[in-house]
């Protein structure tokens, strides 16, 4: 059969279900979600099918049970029944699908999935196995943002996503987070953020760059801010693509205020910070059994000369055991190594500089604590990188 692919409107509509058991109940809540009128007839019913929208007749099928009907589901174990119902139901000019055997009937229902204002209905030829694999695979795609069409529309006014990237690698991204930025009008990124989603985007997709080196940003975060806020209040989703997590040392609180302020709404979408995600590939876990039971994130891009009150309490970090983890350290790298030690970290406790994680630049170097900055150094290993100290940094062997 070459079938002809209809979505019907049967809100309001009377159909009738034949059948009591679980095929029953299925069918029975897809048309409930559809708007139908659920009539269910069987002599015995699930107790699935006592729900809100159906009205179990309790009987053997009669061929008048369709009359007024607009579409028929038998869905009996009784072949002679779902034929009967079939037959029914061609007297009468109605369609009928048929659950035991699809080529009996006169219309075929396929695999469904549903993304915003998107239906995908797949018929695999009969074989529902088939459809049910596709049509998983379609909706996962579009799920992930891998196929060029967007599942939402816009809805009226605007919103702004704080979306985090993870470290870099397109794969290390979350499900949301893709999926977000796929339906974006608006994407301003980071210099971290995962780029390479960029090259998906549609072409009407309008794309903020906001930082192109290090220590040259093209926009200050003022002008970020007041960017978003823009965007937003002319009706467009805006994503805020950054690298990591948006609310670990992204300056997305700053974000999220200035939208709030302005009344634009807000959401974030977390991700990998490099703090976890660098270590993790670098095969340093950063708690392990009787080696550490506790991790602190620190940012390393103040003069650790300064008194604590005014940055990290580096005496405090250096007196306590635990794995750290310095993020921006890169440019004071010696310094911060010389306070720690100095405040009573041992001089030999191991360390590792891991540069461009989940990148093809990715780089390791490890030393002893009074050792990694020359080491680097040496290495031409600079930003950005994460700093990890600690006998963690030893206990898998290195990679
Ligand atoms: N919000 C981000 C951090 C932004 S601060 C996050 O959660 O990861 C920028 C610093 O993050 C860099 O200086 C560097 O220390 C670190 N960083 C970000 N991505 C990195 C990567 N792929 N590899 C190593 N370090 C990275």
């Amino acid at each position: 059969m070459t079938g002809y692919p209809l979505l019907l409107d049967i809100t309001h509509r009377r159909v009738v279900v034949v059948g009591g058991g679980q095929v029953a109940a299925r069918r029975a809540q897809g048309l409930v979600d559809a708007g139908a009128e659920v009539v269910v007839v069987a002599p015995e019913v699930v107790d699935e099918l006592r729900v809100d929208g159906v009205v179990v007749v309790e009987r053997g099928f009669a061929p008048t049970d369709l009359d007024g009907a607009w579409l028929a589901v038998a869905c009996t174990d009784v072949e002679a029944v779902n034929a009967a119902v079939a037959e029914a139901a061609r007297a009468r000019q109605i369609f009928c699908v048929r659950a035991d055997a699809a080529a009996e009937g006169t219309a075929r229902t396929p695999a469904v999935a549903r993304l915003g204002e998107v239906t995908v209905a797949v018929n695999g030829g009969d074989d529902p196995g088939r459809a049910r694999a596709l049509r998983d695979a379609v909706a996962a795609a579009l799920e992930a943002g891998d196929l060029p069409v967007r599942a939402h529309r816009r809805t009226a006014g605007g919103s702004v996503a704080l979306v985090g990237g993870g470290p870099g690698d397109p794969e290390l991204i979350t499900v949301r987070g893709r999926r977000v930025v796929a339906d974006a009008d608006v994407v301003v990124v980071d210099r971290l953020a995962p780029r390479q989603l960029l090259d998906g985007l549609p072409d009407d997709v309008e794309v903020i760059d906001c930082g192109k080196s290090a220590h040259r940003h093209n926009l200050t975060q003022d002008e970020i801010n007041a960017v978003l806020v823009a965007r937003a209040r002319a009706g467009l989703r805006v994503v805020r693509l950054k690298g990591g997590d948006p609310f670990v040392f992204g300056r997305g609180g700053e974000e999220w205020l200035a939208c709030l302020a302005a009344g634009v709404p807000v959401t974030v979408v977390p991700g990998i910070s490099s703090a976890l995600a660098a270590p993790a590939l670098a095969g340093i876990p950063l708690t392990h059994r009787g080696v550490a039971a506790d991790f602190t994130v620190v940012s390393g891009h103040l003069d650790p000369g300064r008194p604590a009150e005014e940055g990290v309490d580096w005496p405090g970090l250096a007196a306590n055991a635990g794995t750290l983890v310095i993020l921006m350290a890169m440019d004071r790298l010696g310094l911060i190594a010389d306070a720690l030690i100095a405040n009573g970290r041992p001089a030999g406790t191991p360390a590792a500089v891991v540069h461009r994680a989940a990148s093809e630049e990715e780089r390791v170097v490890r030393a002893r604590l009074d050792g990694i900055d020359a080491a680097a150094r040496e290495a031409g290993v600079g930003a950005p990188a994460v700093v990890v100290v600690g006998a963690v940094v030893d206990v898998l062997g290195g990679r």
